[in-house]
């Protein structure tokens, strides 16, 4: 991508009511724009980031048989009645509207209900089944607050995988691999050493849900655990019989804040049953689906990724989250034509600086865009024949012969 071309300017500030550091690189760095409270709009880095972790994620979830579909936003309010789950007046989070040929519509908050019916359609005996349907989709949601950038917002992009089975075992089996699943995920983006399973309410059959917790400070929840018994809760379950059936008693247990990216829950019946998803069973018999259902907020942990991969100057992606690994950046006349030479073939991989600008200028925004190594062609590195490449987490540079470079593209 040429800089020259592209509409993003770096701004100078960020809007007075972003309080996370993220946010406010990520508006400066011109990754995301914001429309108001909680809304955001992605622009060509921002959605290059967001494609490369729903690459990561689609990536493990293929592997575990998981098939990808895009389900419509738009819900037709019969089918939430059926769970009760329309005029949920404890958390109203839905948002409403009409048709103008006359009744309501909503915008989906989430999904089960409607992959619950639709698969009606589809999954008509045991033979149907085990079955795995995920995508990647914008929920809106009216939050009370918007909070931490795009951590919290109320139109945000989730990754929601459904599962549907014949038995609680097969539910089980399914449940672990999934689990497997997230640990390579969070591992991949970055974020493995700070993610831990945890314990939470909202469990349907089981006691429990297990949320995915980023340990960060900027994070909404507060968790406990215990590193030597691999022990983390909620608060929300911070209770006696808890405590007891985790073996850990309370003073065994640190406190600190973290941001929930993903959670998994046992369903059971709770969908398949008001919204008759059945089949037939090997002798014939009508049995009602289990049901699982597993998230991830794919923007919620893009922020949480810039929250941990930033310093003072911006931000600092790692390689495979990167919209680009480098960030070309020459000087002078010489420098620009064996610029140009190095970027045709290579648009995809390279963000070129093109722009007339003095290096210090250049220099700050690759800093401040955060991609992982600045490449510097000026009339000093060609009288090496090579180019200068600074590394943006370390901040340590080497003159790497132009050859050399190309073939590393
Ligand atoms: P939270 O407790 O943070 O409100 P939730 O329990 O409502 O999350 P789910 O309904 O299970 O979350 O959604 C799956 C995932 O989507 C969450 O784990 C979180 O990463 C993300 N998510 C939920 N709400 C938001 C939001 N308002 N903005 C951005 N991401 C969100
Ligand atoms: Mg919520």
């Amino acid at each position: 991508m040429r800089l020259s071309n592209s509409f993003i300017k770096t701004l100078r500030d960020a809007p007075k009511d972003e309080t996370a550091k993220s946010a406010g690189f990520l508006i400066r760095a011109g990754y995301i724009y914001k429309e108001m409270a909680g809304v955001y709009d992605y622009l060509p880095l921002g959605l290059k980031v967001i494609e490369n972790i729903k690459g990561i994620v689609r990536d493990e979830l293929n592997k575990i048989g998981g098939q990808e579909v895009l389900m419509a936003a738009l819900q037709n309010p019969e089918l939430w009645k059926k769970t009760d789950r329309w005029d949920d007046q404890k958390v109203d989070i839905w948002f409403k509207t009409e048709l103008s040929a006359g009744g309501e519509l909503g915008l989906a908050p989430t999904h089960e209900e409607p992959i619950t019916n639709m698969l009606k359609t589809y999954v008509k005996s045991y033979k149907d089944l085990p079955l795995a349907v995920y995508q990647f989709q914008t929920k809106f949601r009216n939050e009370l607050r918007a909070k931490s950038g795009i951590m919290r917002t109320r139109e945000f992009i989730m990754k929601d995988l459904y599962s549907f089975h014949t038995s609680e075992e097969d539910l089980d089996r399914y449940y672990h691999e999934v689990e497997n699943a997230y640990a390579r995920i969070y591992d991949r983006l970055g974020l493995g050493d700070i993610t831990f399973e945890t314990f939470a309410s909202g469990g349907v059959f089981s006691k429990y849900s297990h949320e995915y917790q980023t340990f960060i400070p900027v994070g909404e929840d507060t968790v406990y655990y215990n590193k030597d018994k691999s022990v983390v809760l909620n608060e929300e379950v911070l209770q006696d019989d808890v405590l007891e059936d985790l073996g850990v008693k309370r003073d065994e247990l640190e406190e600190t804040r973290a941001a929930e990216v993903g959670n998994i829950f046992k369903l059971k019946f709770k969908y398949s049953e008001p919204l008759g998803l059945k089949i037939s069973d090997e002798n014939n018999e009508i049995k009602t689906v289990y049901m699982g259902c597993y998230g991830i907020g794919i923007s919620r942990v893009m922020g949480v990724i810039a929250e941990k991969f930033c310093d003072d100057k911006g931000l600092v992606w790692p390689e495979n989250i990167a919209p680009f690994k480098f960030y070309l950046a020459p000087i002078g006349e010489n420098g620009s034509k064996i610029a140009e030479e190095i970027y045709l073939g290579n648009e995809d991989k390279i963000l070129f600086d093109d722009r007339a600008l003095r290096p210090g200028e250049k220099f700050a925004d690759a800093e401040l865009m955060g991609i992982p190594f600045r490449v510097v062609i000026s009339d000093k590195t060609l009288a090496e024949n090579s180019v200068e490449i600074t590394n943006r987490k370390t901040g340590e540079s080497e003159l790497v012969s132009i050859e050399e470079f190309k073939k590393s593209i």
